[in-house]
C-alpha cells in the first residue's frame, strides 16, 4: 500500500520541495490532497502531475478558476475552498501522512486536526507549534499521532538524539541550534533602519518564502525555533543555546552529559529533512547534493553574545522571555511578529520596528490560559488587532 499524503501549502517553498521528493518515489507515495492560498496556475500544474483526490484553494474565486481548468483537462480532482476544507483533508481517514507547510498561525487548525486524528504529521509550520504550545503536544499524544520535525535544525536534533527517546532527558546536557545569521550578519546594526524587504529576503544560503526570510534576517526565526525545540523535545529553555554558523552545514547539535556532541550535517537543502520525515525510520534519496569535505574549506562558529550581535538581533531573546511568561504568551509573540512582518513587507514600518512591535506585544496583559483551539485562535486574532494599534503609532 502506498503512503497517502496531504500536502498543506503545496504551492510554497516547502510544498514544492516536498513534491520534488515524492516525485522521485511515486512507487511509495500517493497524493490525497494539495492545498494553496491563491496560486491557481501552480496548483493546477501540481494536480496535473500528481492527480490528487482533492485540491483546496483557500480563496473561493481561485477555487472556481481551478475547478474550470481541471474540468477542461478532464482531471477528476475535486476542488474545495475555505479554511474548513484544510481541516477536512488533514484529518480524512484515508490520509496516512500530513505535510504541514502552510505559513503562520493559519496552519494551526489543520495541524491540530491531523494530530487529533493520529496522522504522521510532518511539521514545517513552526508557527502552529509556537501558538499551540502545550495544547498542540497534548493533541499529538491524545490522537496517537507521530510528530516529525521538518525544520532543518529540529530534524538534526531528532536525528542526533538516542532512539530511546524516553530516557534521553537524563543524558542530554543541552541542544545547540545553529543559525546562519541571515543576510545582515555583518551589517552594522545602525544601518538596519534602512534595509528594504528585498534585501531582507535575499538569504545567503536558503531560498524560502518571504515570511521566514524576513524572520531569518531579524533572527525571529531562531526565536520561534527555540520555542519549537522546547515543545518538541520537552527541553528546559535554559538547555537551548543558539550559535551562528554562517555556512549552514552543521544543521544543529546535541551535547550529552559526558561532553560528547552529536550533530547532523548536510548541504543546505530542505529536501533532506523532508525526505527523512517522509521515510522515517528509513531513508530515501532526496535529490540534495552531497558534501565534499575536500572542497568545504571552512566551517566557522560565532557567539551570539557579542555587543554587535545583541544589537543586531535583539529579537532572539524574546523566545526565552515568552517561554518564562504565562502560557499563551508564545501565541502573542507569534501574532505580533506576523503582523509586523506583513507591515514591513508592505513597507509601512521599518525593519528595526518589527522588534519594537514584538517587544511591546510582550508587555501586554497576559491572556487567560488557553484551554482549547478556539482560545488559541482568539488570542491570535486579539493580539493581531493590538499589534496593529502598536504599529500604527510607528507608521
Ligand atoms: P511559502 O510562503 O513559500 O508557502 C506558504 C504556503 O502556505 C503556500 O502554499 C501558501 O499558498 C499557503 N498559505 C499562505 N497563507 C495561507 C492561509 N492563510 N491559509 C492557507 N494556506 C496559506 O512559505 P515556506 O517558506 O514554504 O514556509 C512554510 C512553513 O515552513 C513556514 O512555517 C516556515 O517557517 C516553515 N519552514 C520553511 C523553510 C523553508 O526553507 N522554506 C524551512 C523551515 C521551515
Ligand atoms: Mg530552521
Amino acid at each position: 500500500m502506498k503512503n497517502r499524503i496531504s500536502v498543506l501549502g503545496s504551492t510554497g517553498s516547502i510544498g514544492v520541495n516536498t513534491l520534488d521528493v515524492i516525485a522521485r518515489h511515486r512507487d511509495q507515495f500517493s497524493i490525497f490532497a494539495l492545498t494553496g492560498a491563491t496560486q491557481v496556475d501552480l496548483l493546477f500544474q501540481q494536480c496535473v502531475s500528481f492527480k490528487p483526490d482533492f485540491a483546496v484553494m483557500v480563496d473561493s474565486a481561485a477555487a472556481k478558476l481551478l475547478e474550470e481548468k481541471l474540468a477542461n483537462e478532464n482531471i477528476p480532482t475535486r476542488v474545495l475552498s475555505g479554511p474548513e476544507a484544510l481541516v477536512k483533508v488533514a484529518s480524512d481517514e484515508r490520509v496516512d501522512t500530513v505535510m504541514a507547510a502552510i505559513v503562520g498561525a493559519a496552519g494551526l487548525p489543520s495541524c491540530m486536526a491531523a494530530a487529533k486524528s493520529g496522522k504522521r504529521l510532518l511539521l514545517a509550520n513552526k508557527e502552529a507549534l509556537v501558538v499551540g504550545a502545550e495544547l498542540f503536544m497534548e493533541a499529538v499524544i491524545a490522537g496517537n499521532a507521530k510528530l516529525l520535525p521538518i525544520d532543518s535544525e529540529h530534524s538534526a536534533i531528532f536525528q542526533s538524539l538516542p532512539e530511546n527517546q524516553q530516557s534521553w532527558k537524563h543524558v542530554v546536557n543541552k541542544i545547540i541550534l545553529t543559525a546562519s545569521g541571515g543576510p545582515f550578519r555583518q551589517k552594522p546594526w545602525q544601518d538596519l533602519k534602512n534595509v528594504t524587504p528585498q534585501e531582507a529576503c535575499a538569504h545567503p544560503n536558503w531560498v524560502m518564502g518571504k515570511k521566514i526570510s524576513v524572520d531569518s534576517a531579524t533572527m525571529m526565526n531562531k526565536a520561534l525555533e527555540v520555542i519549537e525545540a522546547k515543545f518538541l523535545f520537552g527541553m528546559n529553555p535554559s538547555q537551548i543555546e543558539v550559535i551562528i554558523h554562517p555556512q549552514s552545514i552543521v544543521h544543529s547539535m546535541v551535547e550529552f552529559i559526558d561532553g560528547s556532541i552529536v550533530a547532523q550535517l548536510g548541504t543546505p537543502d530542505m529536501r533532506m529533512p523532508i525526505s527523512y520525515g517522509l521515510a522515517w525510520p528509513n531513508r530515501i534519496s532526496s535529490g540534495a547534493g552531497h558534501i565534499d569535505f575536500r572542497q568545504s574549506s571552512q566551517m566557522s562558529f560565532e557567539s551570539m553574545d557579542s555587543d554587535e550581535h545583541q544589537r543586531r538581533f535583539p529579537g532572539l531573546k524574546l523566545a526565552w522571555e515568552a517561554l518564562s511568561a504565562s502560557s499563551g504568551m508564545t501565541a502573542v509573540l507569534n501574532a505580533a511578529n506576523e503582523v509586523a512582518v506583513d507591515l514591513f513587507l508592505e513597507q509601512r514600518i521599518r525593519f528595526d520596528q518589527i522588534h519594537a512591535v514584538n517587544l511591546a506585544a510582550l508587555s501586554l496583559t497576559a491572556p487567560k490560559q488557553p484551554k482549547n483551539l478556539e482560545d488559541l485562535l482568539n488570542i491570535d486574532s486579539e493580539t493581531r488587532v493590538k499589534a496593529f494599534e502598536i504599529a500604527k503609532k510607528l507608521l
